[in-house]
């Protein structure tokens, strides 16, 4: 069988044993697709049933998850923790809380999780969870009770060696506060490298929550380096208006460059000055409110309610929001507009269509995997922290995010480059994560 073959039949096993699940059956054909060439060239992965291991969770919990609101109505949600792979470290990757996770949803992430932290070079194997609650229009209290009853099952299958979860969409500082308050009271046990992404007044470190936005525009200014560019004075649009997107517009600012959108699921406002971040940040982390309200307190900036963010002409783009935003239309339109730049700050927020008018173009695309890696290195950095009860400052942890993400772009590169596709990150990316996990599991012999 050619490599090209297997590969087809693996994919084509892999939605058979999965089915309706096809958001990870997307994230699989990406990884796969890239892979080729590692197996022409090492037979012995294909032998020892690699890529089947690595498609196949270590473990799945889905749990029952109920909880009262305000009025005494009774509410059942469903929990997720997918254990996908920790061949190198205790699993790792966030929470989401969204009315769309499915379990396809859980296993898309829980994937690229694995190859976005083996790419990372650091000790931390792959995972993903969440709930299809929805914390939005919900008071606190209402949140932390559903997030003690989340935990009341959760607390099993977590902890500082086995599985460490943090923040994804819907999950942030609040939510793990109520996360961390309710395992340390069942497990009468103050351990805190059982969760990232905490408040620095319990254990947190500084800069995780800036980690993911600083991280990628790091990633996006090394890209735009390796091109003889940078951001100074370049038009940039981000996707969002949560976590991810309020500090890539933080960094993106503080490297020269001019964010002149961002939105949320109503819509997206475009403010031609650039992007007030302290008005964005009482809107969104403080009030939680809506981007409407950004246009209500800058009369200069606009609303929109019809199209897309990607509509707004920009040189560097930045989707910070949710996967498959980006399709062949938006990624059409931003070519046409002169985009040189695409830097994920959400996970697969391209389709594969877009990411092929991506490449086709020729522009700098940096998929998610590489490009948001700084958010879980940061969360790596803080378990350090944790096992050594050490506090490093916010300076020393900027620099070694920065560090991360060169050599996160350097892996890439260089590993495109060898494989003979010089510029393309996304084989690069692929190409590094899967090679040292493979290596990985394959010294651990057939566990
Ligand atoms: P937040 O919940 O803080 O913010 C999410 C933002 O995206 C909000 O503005 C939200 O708008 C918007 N959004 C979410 N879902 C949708 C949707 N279905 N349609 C339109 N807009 C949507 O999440 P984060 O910033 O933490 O995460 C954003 C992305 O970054 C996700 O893809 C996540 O997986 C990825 N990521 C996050 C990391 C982290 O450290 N937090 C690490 C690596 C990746 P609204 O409020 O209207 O729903």
């Amino acid at each position: 069988m050619s490599v090209q073959q297997q590969v087809d039949s693996l994919i084509a096993q892999v939605l058979r044993r999965n089915p309706a699940e096809p958001e990870f059956h997307q994230a699989v054909r990406e990884v796969l697709g890239s892979i080729g060439p590692v197996l022409a060239k090492r037979p012995e992965l294909a032998e020892a049933k690699i890529i089947e291991r690595l498609c196949e969770p270590e473990r799945q919990v889905i749990f029952r998850v109920p909880w009262e609101d305000d009025r005494g109505e009774v509410h059942i949600n469903r929990g997720f923790r997918v254990e996908f792979n920790s061949a190198l470290g205790p699993y790792k990757g966030g929470l989401r809380f969204h009315p769309s996770v499915l379990l396809g949803t859980v296993k898309f992430l829980g994937f690229e999780q694995v190859f976005k932290n083996a790419l990372t070079g650091l000790p931390i194997g792959g995972a993903k969870g969440g709930s299809d609650f929805d914390p939005k229009g919900r008071s606190d209290r209402e949140v932390m009770r559903f997030c003690q009853s989340f935990m009341t099952e959760l607390y099993r299958h977590v902890g500082e060696h086995t599985d460490v979860p943090a923040g994804d969409i819907g999950v942030g500082g609040r939510e793990l506060g109520y996360l961390f308050g309710q395992y340390k009271r069942i497990t009468n046990r103050y351990e805190s490298g059982v969760l990232t992404g905490k408040g620095l007044a319990y254990g947190g470190a500084r800069v995780r929550t800036e980690a993911t936005g600083y991280g990628c525009a790091f990633f996006v200014e090394e890209m735009l380096c390796a091109r003889g560019e940078s951001f100074d004075s370049k038009r940039v649009v981000v996707s969002g208006s949560g976590n991810v997107s309020i500090y890539t517009i933080e960094k993106v600012h503080q490297l020269g460059g001019r964010v002149v959108a961002c939105s949320d699921s109503s819509g997206y406002v475009v403010d031609e000055k650039g992007i007030d971040l302290d008005l964005l940040r009482q809107i969104k982390e403080v009030e939680r409110g809506r981007i409407g309200d950004y246009v209500a307190a800058r009369p200069d900036a606009t609303l929109h309610s019809e199209g897309s963010v990607y509509d707004v002409p920009c040189d560097v783009a930045m989707p910070s929001a949710t996967h498959n935003e980006i399709g062949r239309a938006e990624a059409t339109t931003l070519v046409r507009n002169g985009c040189i730049a695409v830097g994920e700050g959400a996970n697969m927020p391209t389709t594969p269509e877009g990411v092929e008018v991506f490449l086709q173009a020729g522009i700098a695309y940096g998929p998610g995997k590489a490009a948001n890696s700084g958010g879980v290195s940061t969360s790596a950095l803080e378990m350090q922290q944790n096992a050594s009860r050490d506090s490093w400052s916010f300076e020393y942890s900027e620099q070694r995010l920065r560090e991360i993400m060169t050599n996160v772009h350097e892996r890439c590169r260089a590993t495109a480059e060898e494989f003979g596709m010089p510029g393309n990150y996304v084989a690069g990316a692929n190409i590094a994560g899967f090679t040292r996990v493979a290596d990985a599991v394959l010294e651990l012999g057939l566990i």
